[in-house]
């Protein structure tokens, strides 16, 4: 379907002037003339006033026609193009199709939405086979301090700059190439899991592979166990840089034992994950480890989509004194220009100039490529996502959509897990599993709680502890916890003070025990809450059938006595012979004149059925109840 750049194509009459007055300023809208009955384009969202502007109606009746579809929606509230739309159709207006962004090359995507968390999704699900091509890899570097992150990615790029063609002096701008091959190689520049999870609690997803670096002499650390669980919650495939090979104490086979022990086994072991022996300070295996990276890379057949609009993340940003917002800004699919309209976060702007990590001018940035933005009207954060859009009018439409979404939730971690969400996201199937943080005193009783939480486990829920370790309950827990729906659970063990804010500021839910019973017992309490609760048939009474009574044509009147327990109205077997002839329901059930709703035993009624009319004196009505019970996992 052709679809038009601009959100404004198919408009008639004369435009308004802009409204720049209200809080909403983004919807430039003009009224359309009710006899001129063609289909009227409609923004992703739009006020109920500018939407009673849009038709000339007052704002009074576009309300009035939300309250029919059961919306109660103030003068200012910003509703969706759905909505919008249903009070179009009721007003007698045709809607066309959505406005749909496109790079101007036929690619496209929704103009709604791009800010929630389902879209995020959605857009970076490429489903325009035609057009996709090979990525290069990003990648992330983790690990324990001083194992020597740092030093190895200075060793990688001077290695690859000292030796590439292009020269010049690099600036750091949050991520940095590297070409082996004529391949490139991605790196983000900020390494640790810390800045990794952060990134993702924020919606975003950039990395594809973490090379989680370990000490030959040192071994597996807390960090290096964090820096595991962080890139596994996050599925992103691990390659273990064991560093500092140079050093005499080095001891891999020690540390591929320690591995192993972590979850982690290397392919020498047996295992899938890839090791490669480096020294950042000799500067060797380093060829090596990037070859590896592409390998892994091969192995996820990374594409992106380079004709459609940009869609990227922010790696890093501040405020520059002379040229205002400056942000680098990595794409992932799609082909940012100059001159592009952008959103990222709750600020939109146009591109005004694009640079390399070279410093030099560049006219566009396609997938997998980290460029300088300028021309933003304010900072963005590290982790917002960036977004093409088709004019300013559409980015203020989504800014404004963006700032009412997280002011409604209350902030901007709101959206966060606790344990009572996600007894919720498992009963509609949105959720399979329970995840976990699981903090304890001292490790050795990891293992006897990680026991006792797998035990839990059902058909339905999985218990998925995501990181386990001993001490206290950290910041990063929290941000893991964040980034991955999960809850934290300490035993025997605290707090921390910035962990407990960022615990209130990202909204998740922390639960602190010193018996492991009242954990367990938690967790399942929880969790039968969590599952699907069961319909049990309970039987509610027997009545013999003593005389059939015809009325009108076919219907059959059983003039019954209740044997045992209660005849109710509701589901009804006949039993003949020892056998059950029919299913049915009980419609009306009487003593002598009056309907009632229920017969005990020892007295005799009248029993009509909704269906069967074949009853014979003799038969055995039984009527049953269907009722809720919650699961117990105990059972
Ligand atoms: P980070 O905290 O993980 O980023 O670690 P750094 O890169 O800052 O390195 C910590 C220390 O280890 C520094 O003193 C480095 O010089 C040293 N280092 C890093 N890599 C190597 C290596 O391959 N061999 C040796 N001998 N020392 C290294």
């Amino acid at each position: 379907m052709a679809r038009s750049r601009s959100g404004t194509r198919g408009r008639r009459g004369p435009r308004k002037p802009p409204r720049r007055d209200g809080a909403f300023a983004g919807a430039s809208v003009q009224t359309v003339d009710p006899r001129e009955r063609g289909a009227i384009e409609l923004p992703a969202t739009i006020t109920v006033k500018e939407l009673a502007d849009l038709f000339g109606v007052n704002p009074a009746d576009v309300i009035r026609e939300l309250i029919k579809s059961g919306i109660f929606a103030t003068i200012n509230q910003l509703i969706d193009r759905d909505t919008a739309a249903l009070v179009a159709g009721e007003l007698g207006y045709e809607v066309a199709e959505p406005v749909l962004t496109t790079s101007g090359d036929g690619t496209e995507e929704g103009a709604d939405g791009a800010v929630s968390e389902a879209a995020k999704e959605e857009l970076f699900t490429e489903v325009d086979d035609a057009n996709l091509i090979s990525r290069a890899p990003i990648v992330t570097v983790m690990g324990h301090v001083d194992h020597g992150k740092t030093s190895l990615l200075d060793a990688i790029r001077s290695t690859t700059v000292a030796a590439g063609e292009r020269g010049g002096i690099t600036q750091h701008i949050g991520a940095s190439e590297v070409t082996k091959d004529g391949r490139r190689v991605v790196f983000l520049d900020t390494p640790g899991h810390e800045a990794f999870t952060a990134m993702r609690a924020r919606g975003a997803r950039v990395t594809d592979i973490a090379i989680v670096v370990v000490a030959a002499d040192d071994g597996v650390m807390p960090q290096t166990l964090e820096a595991i669980s962080h890139a596994k919650a996050a599925k992103v495939p691990i390659i273990i840089a064991l560093n500092k090979m140079d050093k005499p104490d080095a001891n891999p086979d020690r540390v591929k034992t320690e591995l192993t022990e972590a979850g982690v086994v290397v392919e020498e072991y047996g295992g899938d994950t890839p090791l490669v022996p480096v020294s950042a300070k000799s500067r060797v295996g380093l060829d090596d480890l990037v070859e590896m990276v592409l390998l892994v890379a091969d192995l996820q057949d990374l594409k992106a989509n380079p004709k459609r609009s940009a869609i990227g993340t922010i790696v890093e940003a501040r405020m520059d004194k002379s040229r205002g917002p400056v942000a680098t800004a990595l794409v992932q699919t799609g082909t940012l220009r100059v001159g592009d309209v952008i959103v990222v976060g709750e600020t939109f702007g146009r591109v005004r100039a694009l640079e390399n990590e070279l410093g030099k001018r560049i006219p566009k940035a396609g997938p997998a490529t980290a460029a300088v933005v300028l021309g933003l009207s304010e900072v963005p954060e590290a982790g917002d996502i960036l977004r093409v859009v088709a004019d300013e009018r559409e980015a203020r439409t989504l800014v404004e959509a963006r700032r009412t979404e997280v002011a409604s939730r209350g902030g901007e971690g709101s959206g966060r897990a606790t344990l009572e969400d996600l007894y919720r996201q498992i009963q509609a199937g949105q959720a399979k599993e329970l995840r976990i943080i699981l903090k304890t005193d001292v490790s050795g009783s990891l293992g006897a709680i990680t026991h006792a939480l797998g035990q839990l486990a059902t058909d339905e829920v999985k218990i998925n502890v995501l990181h386990e370790g001993a001490g206290e309950i950290t910041d990063n827990d929290i941000l893991l916890a964040s980034a991955s729906n999960a809850i934290v659970v300490g035993f025997n063990t605290r707090i921390g003070d910035t962990a407990r804010r960022a615990a209130e500021t990202e909204k998740v839910d922390v639960r602190l025990y010193d018996i492991i019973y009242q954990l367990t017992d938690d967790i399942e309490k929880a969790l039968s809450g969590l599952l699907e609760p069961e319909q049990v048939e309970v039987i509610e009474g027997r009545a013999e059938v003593r005389q059939v009574i015809k009325v009108g044509k076919s219907q059959v009147i059983a003039g019954s006595y209740v044997t045992d327990g209660r005849i109710v109205r509701g589901g009804a077997r006949i039993w003949r012979g020892g056998k059950v002839i029919a299913s049915d329901r009980i419609e009306s059930l009487r003593r002598f004149r009056d309907d009632v709703r229920e017969v005990a035993t020892g007295f005799e009624c009248g029993i009509a059925l909704a269906g069967f009319n074949d009853l014979q004196e003799g038969d055995v009505i039984e009527c049953f109840s269907t009722q809720t019970v919650s699961r117990s996992l105990a059972s």
